[in-house]
């Protein structure tokens, strides 16, 4: 799961580095299928249809603008000034998967989207560093879910991460907040994909008429952050890190 775990991270390294203001969605998306294509990887996402999508997902790539949070399908449009972009990103190479999300903003940020994303990140260095054999899913979702309260932010957990291995989705399910000591035992093997996001003034969400988008309900921007975590004996081993940036 290393390979796929570094493949993840070098192709969200360069969609960090190419999303910018006039840079247009489809062309992220162009950029990460050349990667998979490159690399004889998978792409997790573009036939997928689960119960609630409208259709497969026809991408390769989420992409989240503003106040859409998650699920973001990549359509026409020009990034510009200010706008707060998360991309995240799921491949299978030789079949195992690695999953990761990363928020930026493209041009001049506000101040409220950077404590917005900052958070995120926060929350999910407290969610690895909880994911330790002899504890339990709720203590992830505990740190995660304290790191949220302490900045003000209230939780949605209707959606959040999940075991991740030759398939993208498995059990168990890691949500954002929940009580500690609670849920399944973390064993060394177990692989998950921990992915708090927070939107700024709500946690209500609704789902675009593309049938993908999730949205904030009350158009506040959110952020997204999401690694894929191996737990190991020796303590979490972070499959999707970057180098710094
Ligand atoms: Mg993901």
């Amino acid at each position: 799961m290393r390979a796929a775990g570094r493949f993840v991270a070098d192709v969200l390294t360069e969609l960090k580095s190419r999303a910018a203001v006039g840079v247009n969605l489809l062309k992220l998306d162009a950029i990460a299928h050349e990667m998979i294509r490159a690399r004889g990887a998978e792409s997790c996402y573009i036939d997928y249809h689960p119960s609630f999508g409208a259709s497969p997902f026809g991408k390769v790539l989420c992409t989240s603008v503003n106040d859409a949070v998650l699920h973001g399908l990549p359509h026409d449009y020009v990034l510009r000034d200010g706008d707060l972009v998360s991309l995240d990103f799921a491949a299978s190479v030789d079949g195992w998967v690695a999953d990761s999300a990363v928020s930026v903003i493209v041009g001049t940020p506000r101040p409220e989207d950077l404590r917005v994303i900052e958070t995120t990140e926060r929350a999910l260095d407290a969610g690895i560093a909880a994911a330790r054999v002899g504890s339990r899913v709720g203590d992830i979702s505990a740190a995660i879910g304290q790191v949220a309260a302490e900045a003000g932010y209230s939780v949605n957990t209707d959606f959040g991460g999940h075991g991740v291995g030759r398939t993208m989705h498995g059990d168990p399910h890691v949500a954002n907040n929940g009580r500690p000591n609670r849920g399944l035992p973390l064993r060394a093997g177990l692989v998950i994909a921990i992915e708090p996001w927070f939107l700024e003034s709500t946690d209500k969400i609704v789902t675009d008429p593309d049938g993908w988008t999730l949205r904030s309900a009350d158009g506040s921007r959110g952020a997204h952050s999401e690694h894929t975590v191996a737990i190991t004996e020796d303590g979490p081993i972070v499959l999707t890190a970057r180098a710094r940036g």
